[in-house]
């Protein structure tokens, strides 16, 4: 680590410290921890994850770093302070509850602030740098891969609200992207710990689509992939606030689907299944899909709800998925 980095990662831990003192135990900090505790967050939740808060104040994180030595340089470099375009200075997570980012090891290496007013954006996280590259982390993963490597499972989730709640409601096998989708990398670094993921994204279309890029991305890495059984619009930590958590452990996370049943969902949305035509292109698709899963009798428990759902023989059915796996070679 070059000492410029070494630097930064000191000023990281102070200002973690700093930002979870003032959360904690001052009248600084009180909307921040107000803002948590009215999301149903405990304080020792508050505590394993160091949440803070940073003053709405110009300079506060700028005062009290240059006490302890930091140059300002370093700490624009390190995404803490903003330069202006009059070269002023301001604190770039101002009046936000902070959350540490930490790399694998523990370390903190950035910080996404959350507005507990309605300033934009909702979410800030410190900038790239070397130190600090978004697709390469994912979030939680120092605290979750003892768990995951217990539970031979890993859910992922879109924020870090979510991990956070999740984390609190008892599933601490628990990490998150950055605000950015899965990453090839991110995909990579799962695979080395876990055969199978557990995608909870927010059950809207966004959502919806960036699981399913997510589980290609996982299953090319050569991850079993599983979507959890969000519903109704929700995200994982609204469904834990409104319904609780043994909820969501049996009826999101247990009751997760096999990707072949999120994915006979998720095509429908291309097609009209109330035109003829439309339906027998859908169900060519799916063949196509079904023709590359590997196991004869989970392709046969498809096909046989294929069958069923729309009045077409199973042997035909078969017929076709021959053909497409021959043409596979
Ligand atoms: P909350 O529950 O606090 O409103 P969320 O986690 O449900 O937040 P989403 O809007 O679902 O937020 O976004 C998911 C994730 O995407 C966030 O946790 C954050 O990491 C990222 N994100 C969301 N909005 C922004 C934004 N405006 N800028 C940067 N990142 C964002
Ligand atoms: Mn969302
Ligand atoms: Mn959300
Ligand atoms: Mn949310």
């Amino acid at each position: 680590v070059s000492q410029e980095n070494q630097s930064i990662l000191s000023a990281s831990e102070w200002v973690t410290k700093l930002y979870h003192h003032l959360l904690r135990y001052t009248k600084d900090g009180k909307e921040g921890y107000q803002y948590l505790k009215d999301r149903g967050i405990t304080d020792e939740t508050i505590d394993i994850f160091q949440m803070g808060f940073a003053p709405n104040v110009k300079d506060f994180t700028a005062e009290f770093l240059q006490k302890k030595g930091f140059h300002q340089q370093i700490l624009v470099k390190a995404g803490l302070l903003s330069l202006n375009e009059d070269n002023s200075i301001t604190d770039r997570f101002r009046g936000r509850v902070v959350f540490p980012i930490r790399n694998h090891l523990g370390k903190t290496i950035a910080f996404g602030g959350r507005t507990i007013s309605d300033q934009e954006p909702k979410y800030l996280n410190s900038p790239e740098s070397d130190l600090f590259q978004k697709g390469k982390i994912l979030y939680n993963f120092d605290l979750s891969k003892r768990y995951i490597r217990k539970q031979s499972e890993a859910v992922l989730f879109e924020g870090y609200m979510d991990v956070i709640t999740a984390y609190q409601a008892g599933v601490k096998n628990a990490v998150a992207t950055l605000g950015t989708s899965l990453t090839e990398a991110q995909a990579r670094l799962l695979r080395r710990y876990v055969d199978t993921v557990i995608i909870c994204y927010d059950a809207d279309e966004a959502g919806t689509e960036a699981a399913y890029k997510a589980a290609v991305l996982l299953q090319k890495a050569g991850s079993h992939v599983k979507i959890a059984n969000m519903q109704d619009d929700r995200d994982p930590d609204d469904f834990i606030r409104e319904f609780g958590a043994e909820a969501f452990q049996d009826q999101v996370i247990k009751s997760s689907l096999p990707f072949t049943s999120f994915y006979m969902k998720y095509l429908k949305k291309d097609y009209n299944l109330s035109l003829e035509g439309d339906r027998i292109q859908y169900i060519e698709k799916l063949l196509e899909y079904l023709a590359t899963i590997e196991s004869p009798v989970e392709r046969e428990y498809y096909l046989k709800e294929i069958g069923d759902s729309y009045n077409v023989s199973m042997d035909s059915l078969k017929q076709e998925i021959l053909t497409n796996r021959e043409k596979m070679g």
